[in-house]
């Protein structure tokens, strides 16, 4: 093999080093995001499949950073995830879909699930719950139009914790959804050992749909089991009719995909959610 000196790490690898220091910087500015007001929120509809009518949006939080412009969240909240800023972020992303969620009503739009996405981090925190419990005061919300998505990750830590805490929540009168279900490996114990009202299919089951025949009786098995055990099924990733067509015939009672809509800033949602269907 030939000798690598440092030279020929810059020369065979300057994108890495690009890399390297984009990571480098965006991490420090992440701390700076919340505060100087670089970090938005969109909303996505989810559909009910047989009216079409919307019933809940999910947050997604955007980052419109100053210098390198628009930073897609799956690149820094796993950044945030490992300096431990996702508490703040989680924190402020709670708080703005909350109060978001309060407005639309004072506005007199009919009521619809607010469901945002909880990291494994956040959730591990042990002020977890009493942080939801007051931004739900706080914001005076109707807790019951408030969904927390959390994954797989979430459920692998201290079974009795994990449980209490989910517990803890739905006292609170919260729903819990099990979010990008199907990714995993062991997803379906979880659904007899937690308490989840939402099932959201994760997209690259539908992908895998197009793709092979065997997938299709999988993903029907797993939304006949969701109905058996009365969980909300989501199907996320609805891209096409056909697609539609395929998982409103199997049973799912809910949707989100670009088919209907993508992700929208709020002003954009608005005409929507007073429209109420999509189509
Ligand atoms: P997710 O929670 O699974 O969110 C759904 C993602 O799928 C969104 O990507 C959405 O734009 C995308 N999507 C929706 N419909 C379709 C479709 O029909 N086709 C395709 N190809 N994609 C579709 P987004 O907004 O880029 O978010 C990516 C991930 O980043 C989220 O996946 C979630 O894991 C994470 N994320 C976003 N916002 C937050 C947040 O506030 N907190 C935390 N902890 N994670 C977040
Ligand atoms: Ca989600
Ligand atoms: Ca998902
Ligand atoms: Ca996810």
């Amino acid at each position: 093999a030939k000798k690598k000196g440092i030279n020929q790490v810059v020369i065979y690898r300057p994108h890495a080093d690009v890399e390297t220091y984009k990571k480098f910087t965006l991490m420090t500015d992440l701390r700076k995001a919340v505060q100087e007001d670089e970090l938005l929120l969109h909303f996505q509809p989810i559909i009910q499949a047989k009216s079409q009518k919307i019933v809940a949006t999910e947050a997604l939080v955007r980052w419109n950073h100053p210098e390198w412009g628009y930073i897609p969240p799956n690149e820094f909240i796993s950044l945030a995830e490992e300096n431990g800023f996702i508490n703040a972020i989680g924190d402020w992303v709670l708080y703005k879909a909350c109060q978001q969620l309060k407005n639309w009503q004072s506005q007199g739009i009919d009521p619809i699930v607010m469901s945002v996405n909880v990291s494994a981090i956040q959730f591990d925190q042990d002020s977890f719950v009493s942080h939801v419990k007051s931004v739900i005061e706080e914001t005076g919300i109707d807790p019951k139009y408030l969904r927390l998505e959390i994954t797989e990750n979430v459920l692998v830590e201290d079974y009795v914790q994990v449980k209490e805490k989910l517990e803890q929540l739905k006292k609170l009168g919260v729903s819990i959804a099990l979010d990008d279900f199907g990714k995993g490996y062991s997803s379906l114990i979880y659904l007899q050992h937690f308490n989840i009202d939402v099932l959201k299919v994760d997209k690259l089951f539908l992908k895998e749909v197009e793709e092979n025949e065997k997938s299709k009786d999988l993903l029907r098995t797993i939304v006949e089991l969701a109905n058996k055990l009365s969980l909300e099924v989501v199907i996320e990733g609805v891209e096409s009719a056909p697609q539609f067509e395929f998982v409103k015939g199997i049973g799912a009672n809910h949707i989100q995909g670009f088919l209907f809509s993508k992700p929208l800033p709020e002003e954009e949602l608005i005409p929507k959610l007073y429209e109420k269907y999509l189509s």
